[in-house]
């Protein structure tokens, strides 16, 4: 869906459908580089990095496998707590493997960072993350980002695989939703 259907209930743009897919393209390029020669395992995190694993992996120039894990964080309102439930886990052994974890954003940085040391735990050989946006909390948490798509202000966002009570999730781009929706 683009910003003239979702119109009213979008009160700003963050980042546009053109800017992610030449960022995206930036990020693999480095990617293929740092990766060369290696056999490369991107884990997407369900739901919210569906549309930036469609996209990245199919920026990339070199062969890798997907694998997909869905999480969720116990936590009070909005934030989350780090304490983190596997609801679909892998479906290989990724032991001796570089993965790399596919996040749409990074708010606290616990889900991360839990998410990290779990598939460490499991005798891979790197771990890597890398997330389409990060907010300013997230500097507080020693969870190393090694591939950012934006920084965003701490503002809560809707698109690109980020929803709002399961709506908006099929936007083209990022925007912080208008007041209204939530009233
Ligand atoms: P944290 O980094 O705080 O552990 O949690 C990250 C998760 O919180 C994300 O995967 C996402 O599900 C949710 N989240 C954090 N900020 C936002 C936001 O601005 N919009 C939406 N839709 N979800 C968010």
């Amino acid at each position: 869906m683009d910003l003239t259907t979702a119109g009213a209930d979008i009160d700003r743009v963050i980042v546009t459908a053109p800017e992610i897919q030449a960022r995206l393209k930036e990020i693999a390029l480095q990617v293929e580089a740092d990766y060369a020669g290696k056999n490369l395992l991107v884990i997407g995190i369900l739901k919210g990095a569906v549309m930036t694993m469609a996209d990245f992996v199919r920026s990339l120039n070199c062969h890798v496998e997907m694998d997909w894990m869905a999480v969720t964080s116990y936590g009070s309102g909005t934030k989350s707590s780090g304490v983190v439930r596997i609801l679909k886990d892998l479906d290989r052994d990724i032991s001796g493997r570089d993965v790399l974890i596919i996040e749409d954003i990074v708010d606290t940085g616990l889900t991360l960072a839990w998410l990290k040391s779990n598939l460490q735990s499991r005798g891979t050989k790197s771990v890597e993350i890398l997330t389409m946006l990060r907010k300013p909390d997230a500097a507080k948490v020693e969870v190393d980002v090694k591939y950012v798509g934006f920084d965003i202000p701490n503002e809560f966002v809707v698109g690109y695989g980020l929803d709002y009570d399961e709506k908006y999730r099929n936007l083209d781009f990022i925007g912080i939703l208008a007041k209204e929706v939530y009233s």
